[in-house]
């Protein structure tokens, strides 16, 4: 079995550690004899969609938030055309606030969002920043997901968003409505970095879970791993937090 990791921007966003997401899905790969293939598309580059089985998309600040929020419109039909065959997504911080309605920031500028999520995000006054801790149910199982949140974007989900999970610790979306992150299909937007998926490998195996299976069907199979590093990395997240 090959996976195909599209990397979006790798040189634009990339402020948490978010190679650091991409290590973690290649690694949890190979340990199980399945090929990995990353490649990394920057402004102007554009991959040929349904080629992909997983698009990542990683934080940025506002300066770097512009210049991809100019280029990612020509690519969000694409990307949505894809995420609707069955391909996996995961956009972090201001990644997945551009893959909302829009991002108006606190100098009232406002940034097109490709509308693949259905979320919007407004410039708060103050930084949520800090470790969150957040109950998510997926594909029928509970899982505390483990992270840390840094922006003043306040994102709101709109009547038809589906929150990834609901805030135990921290702000979440806009330290108001208890939401945290969003999930469309197989493409979740969050605001957890850290990087996220080392300590959460729960979550990186639901990803791979569902990349491999839009490929290879039911045959797509993830054996376990043995992952005593990753849930101790991830109960010190989650101590952290204050839980
Ligand atoms: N402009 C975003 C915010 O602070 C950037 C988010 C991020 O990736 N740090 O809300």
């Amino acid at each position: 079995m090959e996976l195909r990791i599209a990397h979006l921007y790798p040189e634009l966003m990339n402020i948490y550690a978010d190679r650091g997401n991409i290590i973690t899905l290649v690694s949890r790969c190979r340990w199980r004899g399945v090929d990995v293939r990353v490649d990394n598309f920057g402004p102007g580059e554009t991959p040929a969609w349904r080629e992909y089985d997983f698009f990542y998309l990683g934080g940025g600040q506002d300066r770097e938030q512009r210049l991809v929020a100019r280029d990612l419109a020509s690519k969000g039909a694409g990307l949505a055309d894809a995420v609707e065959r069955g391909a996996a997504l995961l956009a972090i911080c201001g990644g997945f606030q551009l893959l909302g309605q829009y991002y108006r920031t606190s100098a009232g500028e406002t940034m097109e969002g490709v509308e693949l999520f259905k979320a919007y995000t407004v410039a708060g006054r103050r930084r949520l920043i800090g470790n969150v801790v957040v109950e998510s149910r997926m594909d029928g199982n509970i899982f505390e997901l483990a992270g840390f949140e840094n922006h003043s974007g306040k994102t709101y989900l709109t009547e038809e968003g589906q929150p990834l999970g609901r805030v135990v610790a921290g702000f979440g979306n806009n330290a108001e409505d208890k939401t945290e992150g969003i999930i469309y299909r197989s493409a979740i937007g969050t605001y957890l970095h850290g990087p996220l998926l080392p300590k959460n490998p729960e979550l990186a195996d639901f990803l791979l879970q569902r990349s491999l299976r839009r490929r290879y069907g039911a045959e797509a199979v993830l054996a376990s791993l043995e992952d005593g590093l990753e849930r101790e990395a991830h109960s010190v997240a989650i101590k952290r937090a204050g839980r």
